[in-house]
């Protein structure tokens, strides 16, 4: 099962080209993304299976505003759809269920920004 099961856009500026414009955000139990829809430039998440410490562990290394969003998802756990809070920062990106607490967790991996310099790999 490798469908995202979060799908959605957050009209916010781009950390890349600097624009307002829609990020696009898809998260299925393998892999996390984020595409800035006017630039193409795309952040890869991929699973991580430590377990932070505490929700605020998130805050501290973040480069830029961690979004804290609600959407509604059909949960992998318990399968009722219904609101999902995502937690996205750009070394963390988490989705947590709100009706049975099942959370994913995922680490950021690679960022791909298309034009320019072509792909960049800034691990
Ligand atoms: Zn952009
Ligand atoms: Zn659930």
């Amino acid at each position: 099962m490798t469908e995202d099961f979060i799908g959605m856009c957050y009209p916010t500026t781009c950390y890349n080209c600097g624009k307002m414009a829609d990020q696009e955000i898809s998260a299925s139990s393998s892999r996390a993304e984020v595409v800035c829809a006017n630039c193409g430039a795309t952040r890869i998440f991929v699973p991580r299976f430590e377990e932070p410490a505490a929700p605020g562990e998130f805050a501290p290394i973040e480069c830029y505003d961690v979004w804290d969003l609600l959407t509604d998802a059909t949960c992998k756990n318990c399968h009722v759809t219904g609101p999902h809070r995502l937690i996205i920062g750009c070394r963390n990106f988490s989705t947590h269920c709100e009706n049975c607490d099942y959370t994913h967790f995922f680490r950021f991996d690679v960022e791909y920004i298309p034009d320019r310099d072509g792909p960049k790999d800034t691990q």
